[in-house]
């Protein structure tokens, strides 16, 4: 018999059998750490350190009979850990289901991409070319074996789901509220063009001073273009 104990919130993912449980028992096979985790439902995204016999392994170990093995989940490189250049910055790739998060994650200025046309594979290869971190709540998705970088979102809600993903990847201190597009993705920056400003009401080009453009799709933006309770909501996911 194989013994693998869980640690941290990883029993989550247990299938109904097991749910909950810290320690399941297999029966004996050879097989990697990796597969025999995931056919107990875990995604191989939410592995972390693995220990067999007191020793760090990969999880692609191949597991004999009797051994135990000790599973702790995937401890992210905090984002306040990474240097200043913005080419260390996480990017994320959410998935069909998730537009409501992506367009939170947008508006803190996190390089998110989102697309309604990509199936599951395209969205995968995507990930994979961008170095992008796949952000999903299908395990189907993040057990595809060649998603290197992928996250379970667990709250259903989109603003939990935002708070969630900040907090996960430590990003509270590189919220950058309008740096990038709702809709594009791509990156806005401030416009003095009063030339752009012709193509908005008079009544917004009276109310408002502070203008903003996005350099791939030229949408523009002003200050108060989103709802107002975006201080609010950014104050509910950093706590400041
Ligand atoms: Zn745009």
């Amino acid at each position: 018999m194989q013994i693998i104990k869980f640690y941290g919130d990883l029993n989550i993912f247990l299938s109904r059998k097991n749910k909950g449980k810290r320690t399941v028992c297999l029966p004996d096979s050879r097989r990697s750490i990796k597969d025999a985790v995931e056919s107990l439902g875990i995604p191989h995204t939410e592995i972390g350190k693995v220990y067999l016999n007191k020793r760090e392994v990969s999880p692609s170990c191949v597991l004999e009979n009797g051994e135990v093995v000790k599973v702790y989940p995937f401890a992210c490189k905090k984002a306040g850990d990474l240097s200043e250049s913005s080419s260390e910055d996480y990017k994320f790739a959410a998935d069909i289901h998730l537009g409501k998060l992506c367009r939170y994650l947008r508006l803190f200025g996190f390089d998110t991409f989102y697309s309604r046309e990509l199936n599951d594979k395209e969205t995968i290869s995507l990930a994979l070319e961008e170095n992008r971190i796949i952000l999903s709540r299908d395990i189907g998705l993040l057990k595809v074996s060649i998603v290197e970088q992928g996250y379970f979102v667990r709250n259903t809600e989109p603003r939990l789901q935002a708070k969630e993903v900040v907090t996960r990847y430590s990003l509270q201190t590189r919220i950058k509220p309008y740096s990038r597009c709702l809709d594009c993705n791509g990156e806005i920056s401030q416009v003095k063009d009063e030339g752009v400003r012709g193509n908005l009401s008079a009544e917004i080009r009276r109310k408002y001073k502070e203008f903003y453009i996005c350099r791939n799709c030229k949408k523009i933006y002003w200050k108060g273009y989103h709802s107002k309770g975006l201080d609010d909501i950014i104050k509910s996911i950093t706590g400041n």
